[in-house]
Formats: C-alpha cells, structure tokens, sequence
C-alpha cells in the first residue's frame, strides 16, 4: 500500500461543497483510501488576486494506485466537478494536487513528485504540516514543519483556520 498526501483548493461560492464532493470521490475509489483530513483553512489568492479568497486543506490517502493512475483519477475528478458550473475564465472549482507518493521523486511530462511548489507555498505547508511536521520531502531533503519554519511569518499568519478539524 502507498501513502500519498493530497492538497486540495477551491475558490467558487459553493467551495466547501467542491472540497466535500472531492474527498468523497477520492475515499469511493476502491484502490483509494482516505485515512486523515486536515482542517480546511481560508486564503487570499496569490498572483492573479481578482478572485474569491481559496480554500485549502491536504489529506492523506492509502492507495493501490500508481502516481500516473492517481493523477488520472485526480484529473477526473476535477473534470467532473468542473463541469458543474461552467464559468469562462472563471476561478477554478477545484486543484487536485499530489504533494507527496511514499518517498519517492519522480518526473514525468505530466507529473512531478513531490509537487515542485510545495516549499514556496504557505496554503499548502499549514496543513501539510498539521497532518504530520515530520513528513520527509526529498526532493528539498527537509520536514515539512521545517520547510513551514522558513517562510515568511505573515505569509503563515494569513492562512486562516476556517474549519477547524
Ligand atoms: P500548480 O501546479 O502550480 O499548483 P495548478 O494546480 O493550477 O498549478 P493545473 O492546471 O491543476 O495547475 O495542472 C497543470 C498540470 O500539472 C496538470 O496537467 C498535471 O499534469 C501537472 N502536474 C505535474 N505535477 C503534478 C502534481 N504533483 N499534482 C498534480 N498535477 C501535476
Ligand atoms: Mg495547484
Ligand atoms: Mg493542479
């Protein structure tokens, strides 16, 4: 069995309803199985900052699957969920992104692992870090709770609990 973390983010009117219909599709498949869930927390977009605030949260999954069929089911997911609301140029109704596949570093034309913006990206490390601050990433060869430690103090503080776990 293979362990993965899996970040999470929407920025929709309905988000909470996104990140739930997710999870819920993840856990269905049968060579996947949900086993932690951050809490689920609230942050101001980064770059393109004309939209809704995000919401974010990362899980830990056990799966069958390799990282390609994971990316698939991934993509499927949010090829479903975006279907439901059409908006042209409009935000995203859900990212699917695989943080982390056992210990293992890979490169592929369609996927890297560990995601290569894990480390710059405080939505993703607060809950990472939440679920376990001991995980090893190695493609920085560093812990999470250290890589969380080297960001900016109020790029942290912004990522707001929304709902607590
Ligand atoms: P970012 O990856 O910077 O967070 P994004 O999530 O908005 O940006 P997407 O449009 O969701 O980007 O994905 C673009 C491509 O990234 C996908 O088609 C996928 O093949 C690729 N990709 C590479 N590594 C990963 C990964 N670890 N998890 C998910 N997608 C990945
Ligand atoms: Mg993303
Ligand atoms: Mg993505």
């Amino acid at each position: 069995m293979n362990s993965v973390y899996i970040a999470l983010g929407s920025n929709l009117d309905n988000r909470i309803e996104y990140l739930t219909e997710a999870v819920t599709l993840l856990d269905h498949h049968d060579g996947i199985n949900v086993v932690r869930q951050s809490s689920i927390y609230e942050t101001a977009p980064v770059g393109y900052i004309e939209q809704n605030d995000f919401l974010n949260m990362v899980l830990e999954a056990r799966t069958t699957l390799q990282p390609l069929e994971l990316l698939d089911y991934c993509q499927f997911i949010e090829k479903e969920l975006g279907r439901k609301r059409v908006i042209k140029w409009g935000p995203r109704t859900i990212d699917l992104d695989i943080l982390a596949y056992n210990q293992e570093n890979m490169k592929d034309e369609r996927l890297t692992i560990p995601h290569p913006h894990l480390q710059e990206r405080a939505f993703v490390l607060v809950p990472l870090a939440e679920l376990d601050p001991n995980l090893y990433i190695p493609s920085v060869k560093q812990e999470a709770g250290v890589l969380l430690n080297k960001l900016p103090k109020e790029e942290v503080e912004s990522i707001q609990v929304w709902i607590e776990k």
